[in-house]
């Protein structure tokens, strides 16, 4: 892992501070309340510290969050912070003020193994951008241990990928995608050169930057980057036959009319062979040019997540039963890691933040039952189908609807479809701050997106 200076710094100050609070502390299992390490602070881990932070009970001694990153952003707006149409400092939470705030302790580091013997997990060494070390291997203990580390593009082993391609699955990911994207638009503002970017992957994450980048052209256009738009050429390449396989056809078609409408080429069943510097080769020999590339295919969870001697699928996810345990019943596991399949389902749920979050908030829910009463069966997760949405940034956005309780499938689009997913990442920022906090935030961002530029044009 890379830390910066200032992370550096924070994290060399951190344990003092948290062992005067007893926080942290590598120690003996003893009596009295639990210590609760949760490892992973996105949607599923921060909604989960957070609870337990505020948690007045007995039961629970200690909630420490461990994140190899410094801040928390909402994973599904990172298209918005690799397009720039959002501003990341304006969005991102840093994990030392939420858990200032919510009464959890804050460990920066990168789990890379378990002593399940020992209830302790290992923490990687911290290294500076320069290779120095700065934080040397730790360990942590724990008496119940939430794992929620989340997925990253699954790259296939496609040759070239890892070396040529941009991927938008992590905060800082998106930032160096935004970085070099609008050093590209400097040189096009000044050169008669176009860029043309090109994305592997129709499902919702390739067809929302897609569209997102035909608004981040489209404002560029209106801030003079002169003929910005023209000079943007961007390519979205899908392997099946349709857009957005996990939607019904009707989306997937009118997405495609749509994104071809604001001038995003779609080439379907092109199946990428190779990544180079130049652009992606198709199986059938065709070289689509590129000079950004960007890898959102398929999803895979952690490596490392296979050698904890934990049961794991081929996609590295942890198995988990109707309580969120994995095959040890110390140890739980949320959200895109983990991999739960419904009674009566062939499929496990998929890999979103709307499982994520009902996960999250069924532990919340039954964790402090069992630590009152260790043994005791909880009643199992339950899932209710929301069902599922996709943005076209501020052009359009779909959605289908699930299939529970009033909910009996069908289609949403344009306003109500845009206003949904709206509320998605509000609900989310209510539940970490609370109501009024999360509902000034929004408002701030109401009253920025008529102030500040609605581009980065740093
Ligand atoms: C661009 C994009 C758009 C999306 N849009 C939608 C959408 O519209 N609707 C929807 O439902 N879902 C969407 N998703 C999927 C959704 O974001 C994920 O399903 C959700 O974030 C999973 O939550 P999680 O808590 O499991 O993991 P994450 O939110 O990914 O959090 C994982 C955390 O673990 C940390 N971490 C990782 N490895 C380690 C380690 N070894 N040690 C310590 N910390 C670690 C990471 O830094 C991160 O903070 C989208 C995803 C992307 C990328």
């Amino acid at each position: 892992m890379e830390i910066t200076g200032n992370q550096a710094q924070r994290s060399e100050q951190l344990l003092p501070q948290e062992q005067e609070k007893g926080h942290a502390l590598p120690r003996q299992a003893r009596d009295g309340g639990a210590r609760i390490v949760v490892v992973g602070g996105g949607v599923a881990g921060l909604e989960v510290a957070t609870a337990f932070g505020k948690l007045k009970s007995t039961c629970v001694d200690t909630v420490t969050l461990v994140d190899s990153d410094s801040a928390h952003v909402w994973k599904p707006m990172l298209h918005t912070i690799a397009a720039g149409t959002r501003d990341l400092a304006q969005q991102q939470t840093t994990y030392l003020a939420q858990a200032a705030d919510a009464k959890f302790a804050y460990q920066p580091g990168e789990m890379c193994g378990l002593d399940r013997e020992a209830h302790e997990i290992l923490l990687a060494p911290i290294h500076a951008p320069d290779g120095r070390v700065l934080v040397a291997g730790r360990r942590l203990p724990y008496d119940k241990l939430v794992i929620a580390v989340g997925s990253g593009a699954n790259d296939f082993g496609t040759p070239g990928v890892n070396e040529h391609c941009f991927m938008i699955d992590s905060r800082r990911k998106a930032d160096a995608f935004n970085q070099e994207i609008r050093l590209r638009m400097l040189r096009c503002m000044t050169s008669g050169e176009q860029l043309q970017v090109a994305i592997v992957g129709g499902g919702a994450t390739g067809v929302e930057l897609a569209a997102e980048l035909v608004q981040l052209a489209e404002s560029a256009r209106a801030y003079g980057v002169l003929g910005a738009a023209a000079k943007f050429r961007i390519v979205l390449i899908e392997a099946g036959s349709r857009l957005l396989p996990s939607f019904p056809e009707e989306i997937s078609e009118a997405t495609r009319v749509r994104l071809q409408a604001l001038g995003v080429s779609v080439v379907l069943g092109g199946r990428v062979s190779r990544a180079t510097t130049e652009g992606f080769e198709l199986a059938n020999g065709e070289l689509i040019l590129a000079g950004l590339r960007v890898w959102a295919a398929g999803v895979k969870a952690p490596e490392f997540l296979t050698q904890l001697g934990l049961q794991t699928t081929r996609s590295n996810q942890l198995l988990v039963n109707d309580e969120m345990q994995t095959s040890d019943p110390d140890i739980y596991a949320l959200g895109d890691c983990a991999s739960y399949t419904l009674p009566g389902h062939e499929v496990p749920l998929p890999p979103t933040a709307q499982v994520a979050h009902q996960q999250a908030r069924y532990l919340i829910e039954t964790l402090p039952h069992v630590l009152e009463r260790p043994g005791a069966k909880s009643v199992g997760f339950a899932y209710r189908d929301f069902g599922a949405l996709v943005s076209l940034a501020h052009y359009d956005a779909y959605g289908s609807l699930g299939k529970f309780g009033l909910f009996n499938g069908g289609v949403i689009r344009g306003r109500l479809a845009m206003l949904s997913h709206i509320m998605l990442y509000r609900s989310h920022q209510a539940r970490i701050y609370g109501f009024w906090r999360g509902g000034l935030l929004w408002l701030i961002d109401l009253m920025n997106a008529r102030l500040r530029p609605s581009i980065r044009l740093d």
